[in-house]
């Protein structure tokens, strides 16, 4: 008997499918056909985007409404810097203890999952790193409270992952510390609305809720980047960077262009406000098709479930290579989950809507009633 689970027809016209990459991922459809519109010509400069001088009017003014559309999204203090950098975020993992481990040369680290360790490590060459908080004797199954941090007295500051990408783990408050915080907000900033008062330093590569790849963005304490380490390389230097106004060297300038076009999408869909009620109601609803069947399951404590970042596992692993054959079959891309922990993951960012989460449920639920 075929059990081969396809039920519909082709979505679109475009053939464009439901993408869950986690990153590069999703951007918006209207966001692309508005590039397209402008991409051989920009603003009657004779033209594209991408073959102009970044310090030409044209492509300053482009710069500029970015960087103030992003202030508005996400109600930037004046007292905040913000830059718009390369080398993903993978570059801050050094660039931050470069710039703030050099008084004290020790830092505080939580270590949540994948790219919490990774931060640590490429900290631990530069800075004494502490791990005072970690989940990983618990396979990174949850985000250890901040209450129960104990942090140091020599630390410069203290660094923490709000939401690891892999392990599909959160934190869902900001801790309230008496030391610099620094967040690594990839994979959920702009997801909704964030204080950022809260924190010295942000940083996000810009692949998952932001734009393509290519793109990392930097929200920095200007009192606290003053207080940077004055003796490295300007291009480690976030003072620097903030200077010559994000173009120390030429920037990553179309990616910038598009971050711009972002921007303005989630401010005419609504602002964060509207995406933290959609991002919400997509998870939550993924979370309970999977909290209510016995085929599918996520590990991550209740408290700290992702809800950009949906990892799952099915009850019978043999099974993994022919649900994602036949999640592509019917127009569900990328739900493989990270090499490293296996599974399946679905990323759902501001870039999916409620409908290819409700797509992706319902070929679950087929799926478990072919196999399961
Ligand atoms: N931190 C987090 C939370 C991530 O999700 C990723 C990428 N998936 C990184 C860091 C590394 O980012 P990049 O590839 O931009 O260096």
């Amino acid at each position: 008997m075929c059990k081969h689970t396809s039920r519909r027809k082709p979505r679109r016209l475009n053939m464009r499918k439901w993408n869950f990459c986690a990153g590069p991922a999703a951007i918006s459809e209207d966001v692309l056909q508005e590039v397209k519109s402008e991409l051989l010509e920009f603003n009657n400069s004779g033209a594209s985007i991408m073959e102009i001088s970044h310090r030409s009017e044209v492509y300053s003014s482009v710069a500029r409404e970015a960087k103030s559309d992003l202030i508005e999204i996400l109600s930037i203090p004046d007292n905040y810097e913000v830059l718009f950098l390369q080398g993903g975020a993978t570059h801050q993992f050094s660039m931050a203890p470069y710039n703030f481990g050099h008084n004290t040369k020790e830092a505080d680290y939580i270590l949540s999952g994948t790219w919490s360790k990774k931060a640590i490590a490429e900290a631990s060459k530069i800075i004494k790193v502490n791990t005072i908080a970690t989940s990983e004797g618990k396979s990174f199954s949850y985000a250890p409270d901040y209450k129960d941090w104990s942090i140091s007295d020599n630390a410069a500051y203290v660094h923490y992952c709000p939401n690891e990408t892999i392990q599909g783990v959160a934190y869902h408050e900001i801790p309230n510390i008496n030391k610099p915080l620094i967040a690594d907000a990839s994979s959920v900033i702009l997801s909704e609305p964030l204080d950022v008062n809260k924190f010295s330093l942000i940083y996000a590569g810009a692949q998952k809720n932001i734009g393509p790849a290519g793109l990392t963005i930097v929200i920095i304490d200007r009192d606290f980047m003053e207080y940077g380490n004055p003796n490295i390389p300007n291009i480690l230097k976030y003072s620097e960077h903030s200077l010559s106004e994000s173009m120390l060297n030429t920037p990553p300038t179309f990616a910038w262009y598009m971050a711009g076009k972002v921007f303005k999408w989630i401010k005419d869909s609504g602002g964060l406000d509207y995406f933290k009620t959609q991002n919400h109601k997509k998870a939550s609803k993924l979370y309970e098709f999977i909290d209510n069947s016995s085929f599918y399951s996520n590990n991550v404590d209740l408290v700290n479930r992702s809800i950009m970042n949906v990892p799952f596992l099915l009850a019978n692993d043999d099974l993994d290579k022919t649900f994602l054959s036949e999640a592509e079959d019917n127009e569900l891309l990328n739900l493989k989950g990270h090499r490293s922990v296996g599974g399946m993951r679905a990323s759902i960012y501001n870039a999916m809507p409620l409908e290819g989460v409700e797509e992706l449920i319902k070929f679950m639920e087929h799926f478990e009633s072919s196999y399961g």
